[in-house]
């Protein structure tokens, strides 16, 4: 049966973040050739709209509103409440980022609906079947939507393929105006850390250091292996612990969960908690030293040696290619 679908995109750094493609893909696959509209709220993003229609929303809608500006919950909470209230979504999509998992839950119980949250594969029908990893990605977990909803459902970045874009595709951008009220926090200040290029949890490569690196320097061959392959640096805890790295690229239980196509990790043992973040990447390449080190168990491929003469070489390698 056709539904009615909400994708809530999000957008960083005035860029469409990736997973906003990502769930237009997976309402696509649920609506069942019912419509699906993209939300996208902030202030001043409307000229990212357009983009929406191009990976196959039907309609977008834009939000604006000075107190969507920087997320805080209970503006975004507010504002998309209302959207709902006008366009009784069925299922209501949306990425499973810092956002998505803050907001997600909130929105399930205000619409009195299930949450299906970091789902990684959906087998769609009438009551659609969600895949998500559990106990720390070393199972995973079906469970069925019983009711046609609303509902919510949250995907896990890179894991559900985007459409491939369609230049010629637009639309006319649709507005809606949101009051916005006695917000209990407000944001007075973001102070940006001078760090650029790709964002590690929507990442496609990742090449990941350990305490193995021995410093801050060591981390430099590294990145230059990943910016030749445009990729993303990710640490384990070990290396930010030890001040290495900050701990905004630490990955694992209590870091971020990626999954990469290629995740290739240098000098880190291959602790259970940092595999709990980066097991279920496609393809893992292991650097180490330690023939025993237990991120071998994982690797499909390794590389036993040491990592000082192994990056460089390999950097070399993919420059000649
Ligand atoms: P080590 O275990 O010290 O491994 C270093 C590796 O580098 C070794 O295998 C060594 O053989 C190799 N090496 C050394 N020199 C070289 C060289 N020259 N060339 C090649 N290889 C070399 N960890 C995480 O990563 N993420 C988490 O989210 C996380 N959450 C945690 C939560 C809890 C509650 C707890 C208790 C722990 C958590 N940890 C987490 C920590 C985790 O248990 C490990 O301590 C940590 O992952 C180890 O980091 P490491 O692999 O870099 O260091």
């Amino acid at each position: 049966m056709a539904k009615k679908i909400i994708v809530l995109a999000e957008a960083k750094n005035n860029e469409l973040r990736n997973v906003s493609f990502e769930a237009i893909a997976a309402a696509k696959e649920l609506a069942d050739g019912g419509e699906v509209t993209a939300v996208l709220a902030g202030e001043a993003i409307a000229s990212l709209g357009e983009q929406l229609f191009q990976y196959g929303a039907d309609r977008v809608i834009v939000v604006e509103h000075p107190e969507l500006a920087n997320y805080t919950t209970d503006a975004y909470k507010q504002a998309y409440l209302q959207v709902f209230d006008k366009e009784n979504p069925d299922i209501v999509v949306l990425g499973h980022t810092s956002v998505g998992k803050d907001l997600s839950p909130r929105l399930a119980v205000k619409l009195d609906g299930a949450l299906f949250s970091d789902v990684v594969a959906i087998e769609a029908g009438d009551t659609p079947v969600f895949t998500r990893p559990i106990y720390s990605g070393k199972a995973f977990e079906k469970r069925k939507a019983v009711e046609e909803g609303p509902y919510i459902v949250t995907i896990r970045p890179n894991n559900i393929a985007a459409l491939a874009k369609e230049e010629s595709a637009s639309g006319e951008v649709e507005t809606h105006s949101v009051d916005i009220q006695d917000l209990r926090a407000i944001v007075k200040d973001v102070v940006k850390k001078a760090t650029g290029g790709v964002d590690l949890s929507e990442a496609n490569i990742i090449v990941a250091g350990g305490r193995g690196v021995k410093s801050a320097d060591g981390f430099k061959p590294l990145q230059e292996l990943a910016d030749l392959l445009g990729g993303a640096v990710g640490a384990s805890r070990g290396a930010c612990d030890a001040e290495y790295c900050d701990y905004s690229l630490q990955i694992g239980q209590t870091g971020k969960v990626v999954t990469p196509d290629l995740y290739i990790a240098v000098g880190l043992s291959g602790a259970i908690q940092h595999l709990a973040g980066m097991s279920n990447s496609k393809v893992i390449v292991a650097i180490n030293k330690d023939p025993e080190a237990p991120i071998f168990e994982v690797a499909d491929y390794g590389i036993v040696g040491d990592l000082f003469e192994v990056v460089p070489l390999l950097t070399e390698e993919l420059k000649a290619v």
